[in-house]
């Protein structure tokens, strides 16, 4: 068996079903095992995913507090900014193209540091990268943590259900897996830590980190526009981080295929390029899978990346040192063959309607 194959931990119900396909759990079965990891009561090692779920409920009263008492329209529009352009962007550039992938380089721990702590931290980094390479090595196939023919379920729970890492590693295994998240600056366990917490991550250093960030964005917000505006952004912050969990299913068609010819390049799996994760995130799927380590992911000319322009700028001020950018290779090898080919067709037409034309 692979490392991708043991790195994380199975969901009771397993990853495939006694003919070797897909298991589809029922929602029953996806929320007995949703509560049971979350329970931090009947087991310690669940403190990650429950350290997620638990920023979104901490912050749900925030939420309510801007919906009844303090809603305006120009809070409105920062609420939707915050949650869909600031957050939406910063996963993309932060969890996605730095942590996950290294599609470019910072040009030392302070600028990453600050492009950590850029937006109120929600999704701890190991939940999200771990399984993030799973997920490429298997897209749409048994294993993939949130595989879009699962159903909406599936994949909506799957940073509890599916997402966290195995608790009975081998110590070699452990050493991989802190290799992957080592470039991240995330505070990695011990492996006798791990075997008593079951994650990479480092409780105390995490939550410590989680409270800074918070009480700094709340200090700049509150100074900015009183509880009002702090509840907006904190609001905001949980809307997003509930909402994404909705993206992984959308961004691989629901479970069907609904790939467009023309615009979606990369058939080996279900990713589409969607415009609406797109423009607000830079989160072209379909391209992305077709080149997952570009820091640049809007290939063609409407494909608006505004992660893109963070990381563009940031090596023009020298906060970022390098990056790779797949887009004239995807030129190349994809968009230019397809234009000629149409071209080619479209000139092909009446000629051949004129042999047929000529025949009759
Ligand atoms: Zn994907
Ligand atoms: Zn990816």
């Amino acid at each position: 068996m692979a490392y991708l194959d043991r790195v994380l931990d199975p969901p009771f119900y397993g990853w495939t079903n006694s003919e070797g396909a897909l298991s589809k759990p029922s929602p029953k079965q996806l929320f007995k095992e949703f509560f049971k990891r979350l329970n931090v009561f009947r087991c310690k090692k669940n403190w990650l995913p429950f350290f997620s779920w638990i920023r979104v409920l901490i912050l749900i009263p925030l939420f309510l507090l801007f919906v009844f008492k303090f809603f305006s329209l120009t809070l409105l529009l920062v609420f939707f900014v915050y949650s869909m352009i600031l957050m939406g962007t910063h996963g993309t550039i932060w969890h996605h193209r730095y942590c996950t992938h290294q599609a470019y380089t910072f040009k030392n721990d302070f600028w990453k540091f600050i492009t950590q702590n850029l937006t109120i931290s929600m999704i701890p980094e190991e939940i999200y990268v771990v399984s993030h390479h799973v997920h490429h090595a298997k897209s749409d196939q048994p294993g993939d943590p949130y595989n879009a023919s699962g159903g909406f379920l599936y994949c909506f729970l799957a940073d509890a259900n599916h997402q966290p890492i195995a608790k009975d590693l081998s110590e070699k295994d452990y050493n991989s897996t802190v290799k992957l998240m080592r470039h991240t600056g995330v505070k990695a366990n011990t492996f006798s830590q791990y075997l008593k917490w079951g994650s990479v991550t480092n409780p105390t250093v995490a939550i410590a980190l989680c409270l800074l960030n918070w009480a700094f964005w709340y200090l700049i917000f509150f100074l900015i526009g009183g509880h009002p505006m702090a509840c907006t952004v904190f609001g905001a912050a949980a809307f997003w981080a509930v909402g994404v969990r909705t993206f992984n299913y959308e961004g691989h068609g629901k479970g069907e295929d609904k790939r467009r010819e023309g615009t979606d390049f990369n058939t080996n799996d279900m990713s589409i390029n969607q415009l609406w994760p797109g423009i607000v995130a830079g989160e072209w799927h379909n391209n992305h899978h077709l080149y997952p380590k570009s820091a640049r992911t809007g290939f063609l000319t409407h494909q608006v990346d505004l992660a893109w322009y963070y990381i563009w700028s940031g090596k023009k001020m020298g906060m970022i040192t390098s990056y790779h950018d797949s887009k004239q290779e995807f030129r190349l090898r994809f968009a230019e063959p397809y234009q000629e080919n149409k071209l080619k067709e479209a000139s092909q037409q009446p000629i051949k309607s004129g042999v047929l034309e000529g025949n009759q």
